[in-house]
């Protein structure tokens, strides 16, 4: 079973991703959390993301599909894949499609976390204020607001794009942690049953 985990910055994907991947035992991509490390490791791809991250802006399509494409060959035979971050443009969302049924796989489900913009800002602060130590260079309040406007821009075009290509839900992202969590987990029972 294949998922995308659509949602703004600060929406909790990466949470409930990782609550989906212990709970059902899916392997779980995070394209953030690859560039990330790819820029803490000083690599090629890291040097040329570094400061388009910290700006809050979007990495090139054709790096992002790179990477994508590799990770879904090395894991077709998984049980599942969950999708964070990834796709953000529509063109990354064609290409997905396209990748996938190379593969004789299909995507089967589409979760937006559902989150106002001003709650968001309130996160972020919040995040930076009790980890200052370790805070991502792109959680800062310019930042977070460049990355809101081009998740407006960019990426929330996607929800009307996957109410046609896809099975799409959208669940309540300003409940507590483990209520998006019970839902999303009662979502996902429904279609493996
Ligand atoms: P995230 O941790 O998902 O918020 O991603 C952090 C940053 O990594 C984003 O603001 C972008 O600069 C970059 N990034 C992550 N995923 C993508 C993607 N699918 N397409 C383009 N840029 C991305």
């Amino acid at each position: 079973m294949n998922i995308i985990i659509l949602g703004p910055p600060g929406a909790g994907k990466g949470t409930q991703a990782l609550m989906i991947k212990d709970s059902f035992n899916f392997v779980q991509f995070s394209t953030g959390d690859i560039l990330r490390e790819a820029v803490d490791a000083k690599t090629s791809i890291g040097l040329k993301v570094k400061d388009i991250i910290a700006k809050g802006d979007l990495v090139a399509d054709e790096l992002i599909l790179e990477i994508i494409s590799q990770k879904i060959a090395d894991n077709k035979s998984e049980k599942g894949i969950i999708f964070d971050g990834f796709p953000r443009t529509i063109l990354q969302a064609d290409e997905l499609l396209k990748v996938l049924s190379d593969y004789k796989m299909k995507l089967d489900l589409v979760i937006e976390l559902a989150v106002d913009d001003n709650i968001l800002l309130g996160r972020i602060e919040t995040r930076a204020a009790e980890n200052s130590e370790n805070v991502r260079d792109d959680d800062n309040k310019s930042a977070l607001k460049k990355r809101l406007s081009v998740y407006h821009k960019q990426t929330r075009p996607l929800i009307d794009y996957y109410k046609k290509h896809s099975d799409f839900v959208s669940v309540d992202g300003m409940m507590e942690i483990n209520e998006v969590s019970e839902n999303i987990i009662s979502i996902l029972n429904k279609r493996l049953n």
